[in-house]
């Protein structure tokens, strides 16, 4: 018993259908071409599904900015703009100036606090890159 769970544990399986892989090197990872070219496939559609996600977050995130820019609104209650859509973990860039994290959706500047979006505000001037390292920030998506 002992010796027949031991043995089922090293057995290599294809990663892409989980097949037993009866023969060839024993770090093969596919148990046939097709699996490999399938778990390929699946990976780049994996990240490609993911990359558009967080443009499509980032597209809804500058349009409510935007508006709020256009509005003269310089500072909103986290929940209220939670609650028109936006995603605070999404950001193009974010750098810390003094005692607080201030935040880029592309071109609109702004502070967030643990309960308030404020000083929302366009960058003037803006030059690419906008700022040394650019980052998306990526959390709970
Ligand atoms: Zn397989």
């Amino acid at each position: 018993m002992e010796y027949g769970k031991k043995w089922e544990r090293n057995i290599p399986r294809c990663l892409e259908c989980g097949d037993v892989i009866r023969y060839g090197r024993t770090d093969k990872k596919f148990c046939c071409q097709d699996c490999k070219t399938r778990h390929h496939n699946n990976m780049a559609k994996g990240s490609r599904v993911f990359k558009r996600r967080i443009m499509s977050t980032l597209s809804r995130n500058y349009g409510i900015l935007d508006e709020l820019v256009k509005a003269d609104v310089e500072s909103i209650d986290l929940t209220d703009i939670v609650a028109m859509g936006f995603s605070p973990d999404i950001v193009t860039s974010y750098h810390k100036i003094r005692s607080h994290q201030e935040y880029c959706c592309f071109d609109i500047k702004y502070i967030m606090t643990s309960s308030r979006i404020c000083s929302i505000s366009k960058i003037q001037n803006v030059s690419l890159p906008l700022h040394d390292g650019m980052k998306i920030k990526v959390k709970d998506i």
